[in-house]
C-alpha cells in the first residue's frame, strides 16, 4: 500500500477525520484552515512519542492510538482551552494492515470522547514515533498559565497521583497483579482521560496551571519558578489511588505520586474563597499544600519537616552528576 492510498484507508476516512466546529478544511490539501471566533485564541501544542522511550516496543496498537491523542489533549486542558482539531505525524518503519486499523481506532475513540477532529499530518519511513499537534479555542486572556500563582493560594490536584508510574512495571512486563490491581492501574497508563472540563471549571479562578506529565514535584517546579513563589507539598495530604497503594506499598506509591510521570493529571492553585465553591459542585479536587513566598519546592511531613527529596522527574538529555 502506498502513502496516499495509507493516509486514505486508514486515516481521512475515520469518523474523526470528518471535520467539526473550526475545521474549514481538512485532510487532503496542502494545509488544514481552522476558524477562531473573535475573541478567542488558538491554544497549540506538540508531544512526540518515541518507541522505546515513551511506550515499550512492540505494544498493543490501538491502546498506542488512544494514549498518543490523550498525553497531546492533556496539555489543552492544562490551559483551559477547548480542544477542536489535532494533526498526526506518523514514522512507520513498515506497513501492516493490522497495526495501522489497531492504531487508527484508538486514535478515533479518544478523538471522539476529547471532541477533537483530525485535519492533517504526515507520513514516513522509520522508527516508529508519532507526533500530534492539538489545537483548542480560548477566550482572549482566559487561558491557564503557569505564572499566576500566588502566595496563600491552595496548591490542588485534580486526581489520583502516581498511577502511570506505578502502572510502568505492569506495562513492561517486568510485575503482574490481580485484575483488581492491574486493571485499573494499566487503564490510568494506556487512556489517561485529560481533564478538558475541569480545566474549563477552573477558567477564571485557578491562579496557576498545568498538567503532571513529569512528576509531581518536577512539575511543581515549574509553577513556582514562573509565578516567582514557593511550594509547599504536604506528603500526607497525596491523593493515592487503593490499586496503587496495594501494589506497592504506602512508602513506594507515595514516591511514585512525587516523582513518577504520566499522570496527565492537573496541578493548579486556587485562593481559598474559590476552593469550597468548586467542591461542592463536585469537582475531584485535592488539596496537597499552600503557595508560600519565596522560591523552589518544599515536601513537608505531618510535622510541617522538610523531607524533600534529591531526585526530582524524568527529564531527557539531563547529564548523571
Ligand atoms: P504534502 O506533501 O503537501 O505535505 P502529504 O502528501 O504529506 O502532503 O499529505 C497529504 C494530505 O494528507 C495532507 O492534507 C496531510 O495533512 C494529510 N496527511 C498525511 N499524513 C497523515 C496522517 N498520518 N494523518 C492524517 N492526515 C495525514
Ligand atoms: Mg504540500
Amino acid at each position: 500500500m502506498g502513502e496516499f492510498e495509507l493516509i486514505r484507508h486508514y486515516f481521512a476516512a475515520a469518523s474523526c477525520a470528518q471535520g467539526g466546529e473550526g475545521v474549514a478544511l481538512g485532510i487532503g490539501d496542502d494545509c488544514a484552515l481552522l476558524a477562531v471566533p473573535p475573541g478567542e485564541q488558538l491554544a497549540v501544542s506538540t508531544d512526540t512519542l518515541v518507541a522505546g522511550v515513551h511506550f515499550p516496543d512492540p505494544c498493543d496498537p490501538f491502546l498506542l492510538g488512544q494514549r498518543s491523542l490523550a498525553v497531546a489533549v492533556s496539555d489543552l486542558a492544562a490551559m483551559g482551552a477547548t480542544p477542536f482539531a489535532f494533526t498526526l505525524a506518523l514514522t512507520l518503519p513498515t506497513v501492516t494492515a493490522d497495526w495501522l486499523q489497531a492504531y487508527a481506532r484508538g486514535l478515533n475513540q479518544m478523538a471522539q470522547a476529547c471532541d477533537v477532529a483530525l485535519v492533517g499530518g504526515d507520513t514516513t519511513r522509520g522508527p516508529l514515533s508519532m507526533t500530534l499537534t492539538v489545537f483548542g479555542r480560548v477566550p482572549c486572556g482566559q487561558a491557564l498559565t503557569r505564572g499566576g500563582a500566588q502566595p496563600g493560594d491552595w496548591l490542588c490536584v485534580g486526581g489520583e497521583l502516581g498511577n502511570g508510574a506505578g502502572a510502568l512495571p505492569l506495562v513492561l512486563g517486568q510485575r503482574t497483579a490481580e485484575p483488581d490491581i492491574a486493571e485499573p492501574l494499566l487503564a490510568h497508563y494506556w487512556s489517561p482521560r485529560p481533564q478538558i472540563d475541569l480545566g474549563l471549571a477552573l477558567r477564571g479562578k485557578a491562579g496557576a496551571a498545568m498538567d503532571i506529565s513529569d512528576g509531581l514535584l518536577a512539575d511543581c517546579g515549574h509553577i513556582a519558578l514562573a509565578s516567582g513563589v514557593a511550594l509547599h507539598v504536604e506528603r500526607d495530604r497525596l491523593p493515592l489511588s487503593k490499586a496503587l497503594v496495594a501494589f506497592l506499598g504506602r512508602a513506594n506509591a507515595a514516591h511514585a505520586a512525587l516523582s513518577g510521570g504520566d499522570d496527565y493529571v492537573l496541578l493548579f492553585t486556587l485562593p481559598s474563597v474559590r476552593l469550597m465553591a468548586l467542591q461542592a459542585e463536585g469537582w475531584p479536587i485535592h488539596v496537597i499544600g499552600r503557595v508560600v513566598a519565596g522560591q523552589g519546592v518544599a515536601l513537608l511531613d505531618s510535622d510541617g519537616h522538610d523531607i524533600t527529596p534529591k531526585i526530582r522527574g524524568y527529564q531527557h538529555f539531563r547529564e548523571t552528576p
